[in-house]
């Protein structure tokens, strides 16, 4: 952390210059003075950084499915891979995504599919 003219202090997570008072307290160091955190107290609230933030950000897009809405694909499905029609009571299952995740598809249910996992991983290699 740099100090600048005493007074201020440069936020490592916004960059921005604030006052100490902006800062949490690490605690004293005898005579050398007080140290404070990297960040300031903006910085420090748990989803405030920028990259954390971001990273909600996508994951409210992509959106999330439940452990509900999978069981109701699987019914759906009427309990059988939607490749090979196994059982997947047999066979265990995976949540796929229709349209992965990495090619910018989505949690929503019509972009999951339940999958039998030898399909699955054979999917995923292809
Ligand atoms: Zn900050
Ligand atoms: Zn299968």
């Amino acid at each position: 952390m740099r100090k600048v003219d005493g007074l201020l202090l440069e936020c490592m997570g916004c960059r921005k210059m604030l006052p100490r008072g902006r800062f949490y307290k690490l605690g004293k160091l005898g005579k050398l003075g007080e140290r404070w955190r990297g960040r300031c107290k903006e910085c420090e609230k748990p989803g405030k950084s920028a990259r954390n933030s971001l990273r909600r950000e996508r994951a409210k897009g992509r959106g999330t499915y439940s452990a509900a809405e999978v069981r109701r694909l699987i019914a759906m499905q009427h309990h059988l891979c939607k490749l090979c029609n196994r059982h997947l009571g047999i066979t265990g299952y995976h949540v796929d995504h229709v349209v992965s995740l990495a090619r910018g598809g989505s949690n929503t249910l019509g972009n999951l599919q339940i999958l039998c996992p030898k399909c699955n991983l054979s999917k995923g290699a292809r």
